[in-house]
């Protein structure tokens, strides 16, 4: 019987399976098995071998260390094709930019939409990186999906379930970031929703929850991670810029995620951060992002 850790579904017990009648059988004990999560999809238990996500050729969970890298904001045609050209060089797998930004104010950036997604297409086009970007509503998602490689859910629309399912129907893979007080089992129901609608292309983006400390933006549930690993075989990655929200602590939170387990990271980088037009404190310059790079790859390969 397995080890596997594993989340009961509300108020039911395991099921109890009668040994096979037969003769002199009949005095066998009951077997218990654990039940099947309600994350039947998503559930490692039903599913033993680690699901590989392929977006725009980049393949996720099959044991490299993916790197996602960008701003947090795209903020002009210039910034992007910079950006993309210098992550590129300094080893990042796709890039992120946001065209469509979930501001937690009305009066904060929201970002530049179309036009945007038009300059990370360009910028994918000449630096060769594959597109990770945010959809923030059901209207958005074909023309988001046009453009991005991978499509982003963001924390606040975790349990938007009509984007969800709008999300389970597009031929994109699906990067489905935990809500700040979602739970496990909350995050991994969600991400039910996008298999359960025939998407299974899902990785998983731990990117820290809300809990009593405010001296980090989130607190990085690394443990999590862990234990997402053994109850899903979708492939997770780690935010440690939204995370921590410091960029300071993003190179120890990464090489934290690396030695959890992560099948990826995700890093906000900037040309020239304290000029970002959001998340500013938490995004790296181009020469820290490349620094972290070798650090990360040369861990990798001593593994
Ligand atoms: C982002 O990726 O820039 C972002 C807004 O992330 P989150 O949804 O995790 O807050
Ligand atoms: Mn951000």
């Amino acid at each position: 019987m397995s080890t596997r850790p594993v989340i009961p579904r509300a108020g039911r017990r395991p099921h109890a399976v009668r040994a096979p009648a037969g003769p002199g059988r009949a005095s066998l004990p009951v077997v218990m098995e654990p039940p099947a999560p309600a994350f039947r999809l998503a559930c490692r238990q039903l599913h033993p071998e680690t699901s590989v996500v392929t977006a725009g050729g980049v393949a996720i969970g099959s044991g490299r260390l993916i790197v996602i890298a960008g701003p947090c904001s795209v903020e002009s045609r210039r910034q992007i094709r910079e950006t993309a050209r210098r992550v590129r060089a300094a080893g990042a797998d796709m890039l992120r930019g946001g065209a469509y930004k979930p501001r937690t104010s009305p009066y904060e950036f929201q970002g530049l939409g179309p036009k945007a997604l038009e300059w990370l297409a360009e910028a994918s086009a000449e630096s060769g990186l594959p597109i990770v970007t945010e959809a923030l509503s059901v209207e958005e998602v074909e023309r988001v999906a046009e453009c991005a490689d991978l499509v982003q859910v963001g924390a606040r629309n975790m349990q938007n379930y009509a984007l969800l399912r709008k999300l389970s129907t597009i031929s994109k893979p699906v990067l489905l970031k935990r809500g700040a007080s979602a739970t496990i089992q909350e995050w991994l129901l969600a991400a039910e929703y996008l298999l359960a609608g025939g998407n299974s292309n899902v990785v998983l983006c731990e990117r820290g929850i809300r809990t009593f400390e405010t001296a980090t933006r989130n607190t990085l549930d690394l443990a999590g991670v862990a234990l997402v690993k053994e109850l899903s075989h979708l492939p997770v990655i780690v935010d440690p810029s939204h995370g921590t929200g410091l960029r300071s602590l993003v190179g120890p939170a990464s090489r934290a995620a690396l030695a959890v387990g992560a099948d990826g990271l995700l890093i906000e980088v900037h040309p020239h951060p304290d000029r970002a037009w959001s998340d500013a404190a938490q995004s790296l310059d181009v020469p820290s992002f490349a620094a972290l790079m070798c650090d990360l790859r040369r861990r990798e390969a001593a593994r």
